[in-house]
């Protein structure tokens, strides 16, 4: 009896340990939730879009960025221009009169600007191109690699070997060094959360040490064609990987940050 007893204590013991533990490694791994709507409404957003906001802002500095890109990127053309026309005569986003516009209409440009405001990818200057010197990429996430075993995971920009590589954002060096695939590759962790992947350079700049700050801007290191790049012509392949581990297209805003950088 008491050893039966002793042995059951001991099984309530070890099971409430083993919850314990469970909760443990549940709290550890707990990985950020990342509303569904936001990086297809991201990447939805078109070059030509974030440049007619560009000239709104030259005309009227004012206007808030996140409203003007809000508006153009929700709605049609005339609807937009009404709505811009009055903020630039001073009536706040609140106060904007939107007519017959339907209100689930008004609810999506709200939730865009939500968005925008959190998400700083098309704000001005706030991200950096990658490449410094002459360059041509194109959309090919999603591609087909090594017939079909695997998709590409970034965007492929092309350019002569050695053209200088600086990080897009300010973050923390989190990755650095050889790999199979990549080469000689660097990993930043955002400060906006997001895993930074430059990949198959000539070179690493030799500044950089594995934990320590970078700013937008600074050097990663020269184009080149390392890893499984070898045989292919001088690329940087740039990845960029949410707090999820979901890895998303960086075409359309390496196409926007090109044009800030003009
Ligand atoms: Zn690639």
């Amino acid at each position: 009896m008491i050893i039966s007893r002793r042995i059951k204590h001991g099984l309530v013991q070890f099971t409430f340990l083993m919850l314990l533990g469970v909760i443990a490694w549940h709290m550890f791994h707990k990985t950020p939730n990342i509303s569904p709507d936001i990086f297809p409404y991201l990447s939805s957003v078109t070059t030509a879009q974030v440049k007619q906001c560009q000239e709104d802002t030259l005309q009227s500095p004012k206007v808030l960025w996140e409203d003007l890109l809000a508006l153009r990127s929700t709605l049609p053309e005339k609807q937009a221009q009404a709505l811009i026309t009055q903020l630039q005569n001073q009536v706040s986003f609140k106060d904007l009169n939107w007519g017959i516009i339907p209100s689930t209409t008004y609810k999506k440009v709200e939730r865009h600007r939500d968005i925008l405001m959190q998400y700083t990818y098309y704000y001005p200057k706030k991200y950096t191109f990658p490449v410094r010197g002459k360059t041509w990429f194109e959309d090919s996430f999603g591609a087909d690699r090594e017939g079909g075993l695997r998709r590409h995971e970034g965007t492929d920009l092309f350019g002569p070997e050695g053209t200088p590589i600086v990080s897009v954002c300010g973050g923390e060096v989190e990755q650095l060094g050889w790999n199979r695939l990549g080469g000689e590759r660097v990993g930043v962790r955002g400060d906006d959360g997001n895993y930074y992947y430059y990949a198959h350079l000539q070179y690493i700049s030799p500044q950089l040490i594995k934990g320590q700050r970078i700013e937008a801007g600074e050097d990663i290191g020269g184009m080149g064609h390392t890893g499984d790049a070898l045989t292919t012509p001088d690329h940087l392949h740039f990845g960029i990987e949410l707090p999820n581990g979901q890895w998303i297209n960086p075409y359309p805003f390496l196409a926007v940050w090109q044009m800030w950088g003009e």
